[in-house]
């Protein structure tokens, strides 16, 4: 281990400093404003360390650390596309990062009108009425358009609706969120090629159904050919289609949910519209309705008047809030800088280049690794583990080794519907030859699976630190130093 790995307060060294503050003036008046009991009474535990020492040390661990920006990463259903530089610099312009939310609507015009702008563009995307933008994650977007849909029944004395149909294949937020939104979650099955089981479906349509959550392609990355049938069987029993947009990249430029018969949705922003995401945000999670639903989106909304002025207005048929102010700007303005430098043309693209990436790995890897359903996937497909499953090696260890070749592991063990699942997911940003290396990567494990299995099942060889007790640390989590002293003492 190199000296600067180190956590930084084995770094520490008594009385060293990084930084020079000016004398308190105002440390006599702290003590009247704070309550004694609330003032610390001796200094914080802080590493002391130069300035040379934070830097080295935080370099270098950001060199450790695997991203988008230092090699492939093909995590299904999370879409870790290239994030434009330029997405970055516009969300940083002063004249957008200075704003504060309680300025008066006549000092930032300019920004409501580009908030107004992505409020179309989704809207034309999607093939929906109206959107909003408030909610902060994709998962939030699931809880204010399941809201939408239980204040639509109540608001016509529909009040026994609380059943939500969610395929088994599902995303896990979806049944989550629909608990949140106080509805009760009702199972749909899939049928062998992963695609909802129309006829298990029939029997589960009556007057207590608020509705059903799908999303399409579904999480198996097949499109669901019969939804247009699902969406009249839905609708005729009174209920309504919700679209779980998280990721949109194969349908850009191709079909539209709204086309399709969902009457509401969420996008995340920052997976389809490449924006930056991990390590917990932040997102953005949009909602968009068909006409007639627009009023119970949440407050506030940017609205334009018929001079052309843009308002922060406030519905009283509305919901309610769900978020502070009108969301994360800044996420906004990356993903409104991609729609406009990709334009109506490219953006067009989008879907098919995902696709054919997608079907490029699986037609090339499916000699060593088990496709469990066979056909034409679209932006993302599953594995079910290695063909060859006799030497023991896991999907686990696939993916641990994979980070020796230097590519991030696919999404692992989900979905539920298979035992070694691993769902990949190249975006269309990759090029041929990054896919062809990826390729000879996982048939090379495949093949020291056969031949040196030992490697492959003690993988990572070459990382900082090797394989980690993932069920320890989600158990007995170790968050700071002195956590970390006391049990090592
Ligand atoms: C990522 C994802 C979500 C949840 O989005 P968050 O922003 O993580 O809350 C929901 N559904 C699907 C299909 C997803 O891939």
């Amino acid at each position: 281990m190199k000296y600067y790995d180190k956590l930084i307060f084995e770094l520490s060294r008594e009385g060293r400093k990084g930084y020079e503050l000016p004398a308190n003036e105002f440390a006599e008046a702290v003590k009247y404003e704070i309550p004694g009991n609330l003032l610390r009474q001796e200094s914080a535990d802080l590493p002391e360390v130069s300035e040379l020492d934070v830097v080295r040390h935080y370099t270098n661990l950001s060199t450790k650390n695997f991203g988008v920006d230092t090699g492939f990463y093909p995590l299904g259903s999370c879409t870790m596309k290239y994030n434009p530089k330029i997405n970055e610099e516009i969300a940083a312009l002063p004249q957008f990062a200075a704003i504060h939310p309680l300025q008066s609507e006549d000092t930032v015009q300019g920004a409501l009108e580009l908030y107004f702008n992505l409020q179309r563009a989704l809207s034309e995307i999607a093939g929906l009425g109206e959107f909003t933008l408030n909610p902060f994650a994709g998962a939030h977007g699931e809880l204010t358009g399941l809201m939408v849909m239980r204040a639509y029944h109540e608001q016509n004395g529909d009040c026994k609706r609380r059943k939500v149909i969610v395929p088994n294949s599902a995303h896990g937020t979806n049944p989550a969120s629909a608990m949140v939104a106080g509805l009760e979650v009702v199972e749909v099955k899939s049928k062998p090629n992963g695609s909802v089981d129309v006829e298990d479906l029939k029997p589960l349509l009556n007057d207590e159904v608020a509705g059903i959550m799908m999303t399409n392609p579904n999480t198996l990355g097949m499109f669901e050919t019969e939804i247009l049938e699902i969406a009249r069987l839905v609708h005729d029993a009174g209920g309504l289609l919700y679209y779980d947009g998280a990721n949109l990249n194969p349908l850009l430029g191709k079909v539209r949910p709204g086309d399709m018969g969902f009457d509401i949705m969420h996008i995340n922003l920052h997976k389809t519209f490449s924006t930056p995401h991990g390590g917990g945000g932040p997102g953005s999670g949009p909602v968009g309705v068909r006409k007639g639903l627009e009023h119970l989106l949440p407050n506030p909304r940017v609205t334009r008047d018929e001079n052309g002025k843009f308002h922060i207005s406030e519905s009283k048929d509305s919901l309610g809030s769900i978020s502070a102010f009108c969301g994360n700007f800044g996420v906004m303005l990356k993903a409104y800088a991609y729609i406009l430098s990709l334009g109506k043309e490219n953006i067009k693209m989008v879907g098919p280049m995902a696709t054919l990436n997608a079907n490029y790995i699986k037609e090339n890897l499916k000699d060593d690794y088990l496709l469990p359903i066979e056909g034409v996937c679209k932006h993302e497909f599953v594995f079910d583990g290695l063909k060859d499953k006799s030497t023991g090696v896991t999907t686990l260890n696939v993916a641990k080794r994979l980070l020796d070749y230097g590519f991030h592991a696919p999404t692992i063990y989900f979905p539920l519907l298979f035992h070694e699942s691993m769902m990949i997911e190249p975006t269309e940003t990759e090029s041929i030859e990054t896919l062809d290396e990826f390729i000879e990567v996982m048939h090379k494990v495949a093949q020291e699976a056969r031949e040196t299995p030992e490697d492959v099942k003690n993988a990572p060889l070459s990382t900082l630190v090797r394989k980690l007790d993932e069920t320890g640390a989600a158990k007995h989590p170790i968050l700071n130093y002195k956590a970390l002293k006391a049990q090592q003492a």
